[in-house]
């Protein structure tokens, strides 16, 4: 076997796990060797040309705030910029932006290829070498080894990957990309359970066969807001979208060639996305509804191949092509390529620590699509949270651990690492429960302070993410000091429309000698009477940045909501970080349900706050698991105590 050298940590698959994972760990001062199989599918997309969207726009922004790179690249490659959920609170509003795929690979690889102490290598990897029981490196598909102190392996769908369109079947990760063989076999020989996952992509058409007139136009945001805390300004020409929908002819194609889709001839064994299904599952699932969206979305600027986000599908090519053509807009369209499923083997992720470092073997870490989640922007925020750790490690120093309450990231990973998932995993709001806490506007005030504890901003950076919050503190104390005139302001504009006056009314009608009194902007926040449109628009502020603005003000306008958040965090808190000591799971466990007794002792959790959220630990358990954790925390002080 000949050594290939050897570096501290490697990381597996330069996708977007990898790709954060191998950065961070760089920007942290490791040296570090990116494996992948194809240099030239770095950070591929290989669905939506998209990046962001409900909750997955708020992990991007705390993967930026963290001295990620993903919110960087978006802004780089970025085609169109939306604010999502802009009718519902603030809480759920969601960055997303188009994509320009091939840009995207572009400049992700460059940013790599210029991180010092990150080295590209293109090879398979095809094993872990371990020595009683810890790792010390890999081997490669040429026989060669590279010798390590840590691995991070992100290998997306491509573990056994097989692609699926009819009753055609192609082994692949992606296509046009070998399947990845050997990891595997090799997991499951370490002890790990290893089980099967599938998703699937819509067909992609040509620009020129689409009559756009039959569709609904869906312009970006203007003025267009940029992904990155640190991006100072974002000047994009940016492109249109459109949007269509499927018709009953759809479904009832559709419906009559069930029996020539995989997903229902039992061909396809992984279970798929419940919240990203084929459109064969939408016309299944939701039969009552006559028509589902269709959104037509460009694969970048300088070519002609267009995606189609709502209509993943693993029917038979001439099928999909008859398909197309029922759809307002695709009557005469040409495909370029057809949909497919692929399916892969993932790693239930129970198996791992806090920290995505395997439980059975010391050194190796997990991350992205391979523990189960599906998405850019989840395989991302895992890879990023890998990376710091696998670096900290090395480093000697103790590991990254957040609260639920801290970030969305935090929240992914306490849900994969203590309740696992059956299927692929993607983030929603809802899955947070102090999501006002964590909004995508507030994620460089909750995360700064890490990000310079880790060292992973640089100075430039510091300064900026200080500055931007100098600033919001002075839009804040504006709030609470300049004060108004309602009546005088829906005098003077008392040509505006309806709108504005309601915006800025007082709410109660005054005596005729009465003199109006002035009340501050927050306090007309908070009682309604001034919207944010209209504070927006208002010269006194004029100096200060809509965003700035925009997020002092849904501070102020939220405050009680947000002050009764964090009381309920306070208590969380002081359950959540009560220690279990591992050898805990080894006692009987009597006053424990049985239920909750057999799977505590699968995920052997550290806190009593992870315990607690371990599908089948009942809120009596809860109960009993803060008894044991308060008689841990007597034992540790009593042994602190000098005798
Ligand atoms: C057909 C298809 C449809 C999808 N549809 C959606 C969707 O609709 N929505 C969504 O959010 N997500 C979707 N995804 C998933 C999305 O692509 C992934 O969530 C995301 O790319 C995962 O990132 P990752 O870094 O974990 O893996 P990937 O981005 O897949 O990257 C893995 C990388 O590892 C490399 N690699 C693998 N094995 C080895 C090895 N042994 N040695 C060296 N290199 C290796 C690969 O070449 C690849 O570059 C889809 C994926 C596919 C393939």
């Amino acid at each position: 076997m000949s050594a290939r050298g050897r570096y501290p940590l490697i990381v597996v698959g330069a996708g977007h796990a990898g790709c954060e994972a191998a950065c961070i760990a760089a920007a942290m001062g490791v040296e570090v060797a990116l494996v992948t199989m194809s240099l030239d599918a770095i950070a591929q997309m290989s669905c939506n040309p998209a990046i962001g969207g409900l909750a997955k726009g708020h992990l991007v922004r705390e993967i930026d705030a963290l001295g990620g790179i993903m919110a960087r690249m978006a802004d780089g490659a970025g085609i169109q910029f939306k604010m999502l959920n802009r009718a519902r609170g603030p809480a759920v509003w969601s960055p997303r932006a188009q994509e320009d795929k091939a840009f995207y690979r572009e400049i992700v690889r460059a940013r790599l290829e210029r991180t010092p102490g990150l080295n590209l290598l293109q090879a398979q990897v095809t094993g872990f070498l371990t020595r009683q029981g810890r790792l010390h490196g890999v081997a490669l598909k040429d026989g060669s080894e590279v010798e390590c102190d840590a691995v991070i392996v992100t290998p997306g769908t491509f573990m056994n990957g097989l692609m699926h369109v009819g009753d055609r079947t192609v082994a692949g990760g992606r296509v046009g990309e070998a399947p990845s063989r050997g990891l595997s076999e090799c997991l499951a020989e370490l002890g790990f359970r290893v089980l099967r996952l599938k998703t699937g992509t819509p067909p992609r058409i040509h620009r020129d066969s689409i009559d756009f007139t039959r569709m609904t136009e869906q312009p970006g945001d203007d003025p267009p807001r940029p992904f990155s805390h640190f991006t100072r300004s974002l000047d994009v020409d940016q492109i249109m979208c459109h949007l269509t929908h499927t018709t009953s002819a759809t479904h009832d194609l559709i419906r009559s060639n069930l029996h020539r889709s995989p997903l229902y001839t039992g061909k396809i064994r992984g279970i798929g996305p419940r919240y990203c299904p084929s459109i064969e599952d939408k016309v299944v699932r939701f039969a009552e509804k006559a028509s589902h969206q269709i959104f037509i979305e460009p694969e970048g600027r300088r070519t002609h191949e267009f995606y189609i986000n709502g209509l993943s599908t693993s029917l038979p090519e001439e099928i999909q092509l008859r398909m197309l053509r029922t759809i307002p807009g695709l009557e005469e369209v040409e495909m370029i390529r057809p949909g497919y499923a692929v399916e892969y083997d993932f790693v239930p992720p129970t198996q791992l620590l806090p920290t995505l470092e395997t439980r059975a073997v010391g050194g190796l870490y997990l991350a992205g699509q391979i523990n189960g989640t599906s998405g850019y922007e989840e395989a991302a925020a895992q890879g990023l949270f890998a990376g710091i750790n696998a670096a900290l490690r090395i480093q000697g120093r103790a590991p990254m651990r957040l609260g639920r309450e801290e970030a969305y990231l935090a929240v992914l990973i306490d849900d994969l690492v203590s309740k696992g998932t059956e299927e692929p995993y993607r983030m929603f709001t809802s899955s947070a429960e102090y999501r006002l806490l964590l909004r995508q506007d507030n994620a460089i005030d909750r995360l700064l302070g890490r990000a310079r504890e880790l060292g992973t901003l640089d100075a430039d950076d510091l300064a900026l993410a200080e500055e931007r919050i100098a600033e919001r503190g002075r839009a804040t104390r504006l709030l609470h000091t300049v004060k108004i005139n309602l009546e005088e302001t829906v005098s003077r504009s008392a040509d505006t429309d309806e709108t504005h006056r309601g915006s800025t009314r007082s709410g109660r009608d005054r005596a005729p000698n009465e003199k109006p009194d002035a009340s501050t902007l927050a306090h007309l926040l908070c009682n309604g009477s001034l919207s944010l449109e209209a504070l927006l628009d208002r010269t006194e502020l004029a100096d200060l940045a809509r965003e700035t603005l925009e997020s002092a003000a849904i501070e102020v306008r939220y405050e009680g909501y947000i002050r009764r958040q964090r009381r309920e965090v306070e208590r969380a808190v002081r359950y959540e970080n009560l220690q279990l000591v591992d050898s805990l799971w080894e006692e009987p466990l009597l006053e424990l349900s049985r239920e909750g007794r057999e799977k505590l002792r699968k995920i052997r959790p550290g806190t009593v706050g992870q315990a607690a959220r371990v599908p089948g630990v009942s809120p009596a358990d809860a109960a009993v698991l803060v008894i044991y954790g308060e008689r841990e925390r007597r034992r540790a002080s009593l042994a602190a105590t000098p005798s």
